[in-house]
């Protein structure tokens, strides 16, 4: 049956993508069933975004709920879920103030916008730039894309929206090097994400930030990937106490709906975006909202953190041993639930096809890493059972 599906998938939508050949059909948990009622144990999560599993009862029954009373309304007026959704969010940050979005490269263009609007107020003047990474990766839109520092997504593109320069992840001097009279923002992923799991240190984090605080520069943490929970932390900065002046959201906040949200502070809540700033019209909208809302309930009943401590530890314990073991595995990095290997002389999207065909889901990031981001439920069986499949696909 598959691949008649695929065949008439590949007739109609545009090739962006280059898919593997596979047609799901649903979820249960941490397994998913294709079409032909093969089961995989997925460790890729939907890139990130099924922390809960599938098929979780309690947060289907609450969409199910939501449809029927009430899906879109707009943001010209008030839902309880919104309500709810915001109210947890702030609660879970500790920041000021919310705005939800459709994605997460949503939610970027609204951190990019907030930074900007932050220092026009400040100097009463525009023109302003901000200081992205290389190997970041921020999303496909032409304001996501243009701090992204990934040329081979950029160039067909070009031009961009001006005044972005870049600087080397975990080099403060970089940084530095890069700070102008101009400069409003520096945006940065906690942990690089699509860019081959590259955690940020301590040192540089802590470093930005004192100098976001010198030159009065607002600091954006792109939490999209790495928070809800995936380090252990309910978002990754948390670890280290460098709270970010606007924070991105997405994938799991939802856990498969699409919902992203950007996050302010006191600095850039206070003077930054206000109304007729900003806008969007599914945003926020009760449907989301109460997927995002049981979410966060979710995660607290479900100890969620605990899980991703106790396994992800596990997880860490049980590559290095890969990473000993075979030589064409390089490095181990990341943490908790978000790890990547390196690969070396072997072409990872053989190695993921492979794992395909053993019932295993895992995808690569940047061209030769394998990145493991699992649901934040998996259990250390989970983690035994896809170690063995990895390695009969090695
Ligand atoms: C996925 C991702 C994005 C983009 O999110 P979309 O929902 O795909 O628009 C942005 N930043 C990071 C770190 C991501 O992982």
């Amino acid at each position: 049956m598959s691949n008649l599906y695929i065949e008439k998938a590949e007739e109609n939508i545009l090739h962006t993508y280059n898919r593997y050949q596979i047609v799901f059909d649903h979820g249960e948990g941490v397994h998913l069933y294709d079409v032909d009622g093969k089961e995989y144990l997925d460790f890729a999560a939907g890139i990130a975004v099924q922390s809960l599993g599938y098929g979780h009862k309690e947060y289907t029954q609450a969409l199910k709920d939501q449809i029927d009373k009430l899906t879109h309304i707009s943001n010209l007026f008030y839902t309880v879920p919104m309500m709810e959704a915001a109210e947890k969010v702030i609660k879970a940050s500790g920041m000021e103030k919310v705005f939800f979005t459709n994605s997460g490269t949503e939610a970027i263009e609204g951190a990019l916008k907030a930074a900007r609007k932050y220092a026009y107020e400040r100097d009463g003047e525009a023109n302003h730039e901000i200081i992205a990474m290389e190997h970041s990766f921020h999303g496909r839109s032409l304001g996501a894309l243009s701090v992204t520092g990934n040329e081979k997504y950029q160039i067909p593109f070009r031009p961009l929206i001006p005044g972005i320069r870049f600087a080397k992840y975990n080099d403060l001097e970089s940084v530095k090097s890069q700070i102008t009279d101009k400069t409003c923002a520096i945006i940065l992923e906690t942990v690089q994400g699509e860019g081959g799991v590259y955690p940020v240190t301590e040192a540089f984090l802590k470093g930005v930030k004192a100098l976001c605080e010198e030159h009065d520069l607002l600091l954006i943490l792109d939490e999209i990937q790495c928070g809800m929970g995936r380090t252990g932390y309910m978002f990754a900065w948390q670890e280290y106490g460098v709270e970010p002046d606007i924070m991105t959201c997405a994938k799991a906040i939802g856990c498969g709906v699409p919902v992203g949200a950007f996050v302010l502070g006191k600095k850039a809540a206070e003077s930054s975006l206000k109304a007729g700033d900003h806008g969007t019209t599914y945003g926020g909208n009760p449907f989301v909202c109460a997927a995002v809302s049981k979410v966060f309930d979710l995660y607290e009943k479900e100890k969620i953190l605990d899980n991703v401590r106790a396994v992800g530890a596990y997880l860490t314990e049980r590559l290095d041993g890969l990473v000993e073991k075979y030589d064409f595995l390089k490095e181990r990095r990341g943490k908790g639930m978000i790890q990547g290997i390196e690969v070396e002389g072997r072409p990872v999207g053989e190695i993921i096809n492979r794992c395909l065909e053993n019932g295993l889901v895992l995808i690569t990031a940047g061209s030769n890493v394998l990145r493991f981001v699992p649901p934040l439920i998996i259990t250390k069986e989970d983690v035994d059972c896809m170690v063995e499949k990895l390695e009969r696909s090695f």
